[in-house]
């Protein structure tokens, strides 16, 4: 058997970011450090940062008055941070900063009078982030069809989730022009969901199985498996090889392995080692050179 890696992989500019800002607290002023909602989406990462001292939490009122608290790289809504002051929290905001450019676009769209849809996946922590910055109504990405009963010369400003799939939000953002023609369309996918969907849509065709390393509540792991399984190939999301099943390997000639942008490399490579394939080939694809500045409070 042999083994492709789709290129880019792996994490992102703001998942670096993120976990950074917990290792420095960490460092800086010694555990414990609170995160509000796991810093990014895997259990590997967030078990690793526990493991030094962090104490992760779903909500603020958690946290013991008066503690350090890292909120996550998802983002989180105006009301999060009313409580945290409310406790006398210091709060180091890990958002990335492509997420908080979406909270800004909605400040702005209705401070403009628009109506403002976000095009996401209900119940995720980016959407609540989103969803709590201004009056916004969601439109679920899995049934764009159930839209507003407004006026279609209704002013309309279309926000999107970071994460989503890009064939899907393209085919949700037509469901919207059809209802409101004159809708302003924004579209917030960020690049490393756009540059891990297309790899692996380069990759699908070449392979005879997809693995797509990650975790089950990542949205940009999920969507990984989709955009490979909707080209036909049987595709699995794993945290790690242990839950390989080798019934999917069976009559397999080529698996090809990508990963979440929460995904870290050493996951990857304890799958391609548990595989141990006669030959890896590490297909060539979009060099990402992004990188973000610190909070301004480790700065
Ligand atoms: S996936 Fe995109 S939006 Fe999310 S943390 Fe990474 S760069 Fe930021």
């Amino acid at each position: 058997m042999q083994v492709i890696l789709s290129a880019p992989r792996g994490f992102c500019a703001g998942v670096v970011r993120a976990i950074e800002v917990v290792e420095i607290c960490l460092e800086r002023y010694g555990p414990p450090v609170y995160v509000k909602h796991q810093i990014v989406h895997n259990p590997y990462v967030v078990a690793e940062l526990e493991r030094k001292g962090a104490i992760t939490v779903e909500t603020v009122d958690e946290i013991p008055p008066g503690s350090r608290v890292v909120f996550s790289a998802h983002g989180s809504p105006p009301e999060d941070f009313q409580q945290a002051e409310e406790r006398g929290l210091q709060v180091i905001d890990a958002v990335c900063p492509l997420v908080t450019k979406v909270h800004n676009e909605a400040r702005k769209y209705r401070s403009e009078g628009k109506k403002v849809l976000l095009v996401g996946h209900r119940g995720h922590q980016e959407v609540r982030g989103t969803m709590g910055q201004v009056d916004m109504t969601l439109i679920d990405d899995a049934d764009p069809s159930d839209l507003p009963d407004w006026d279609s010369d209704t002013e309309v400003a279309v926000l999107t989730q970071t994460t989503l799939s890009v064939g899907d939000t393209a085919q949700s953002i037509g469901a919207i022009k059809g209802r409101f023609p004159d809708a302003l369309i924004r579209n917030d996918i960020c690049y490393a969901t756009t540059n891990r969907q297309s790899a692996v849509l380069e990759m699908t065709v070449l392979v005879d199985l997809v693995l797509v390393i990650g975790a089950v509540n990542s949205s940009n792991c999920n969507r990984l498996r989709e955009v490979a399984e909707a080209q036909g190939t049987p595709s699995y999301l794993i945290n790690g090889p242990e839950e390989i099943d080798p019934a999917w390997l069976e009559g397999v000639a080529t698996v090809g392995i990508t990963s979440g942008a929460s995904t870290p490399e050493v996951l990857v490579e304890s799958v391609v080692k548990a595989l141990n394939p006669e030959k890896v080939t590490v297909l060539p694809g979009v060099e990402e050179d992004v990188s973000f500045t610190l909070p301004k409070e480790l700065r």
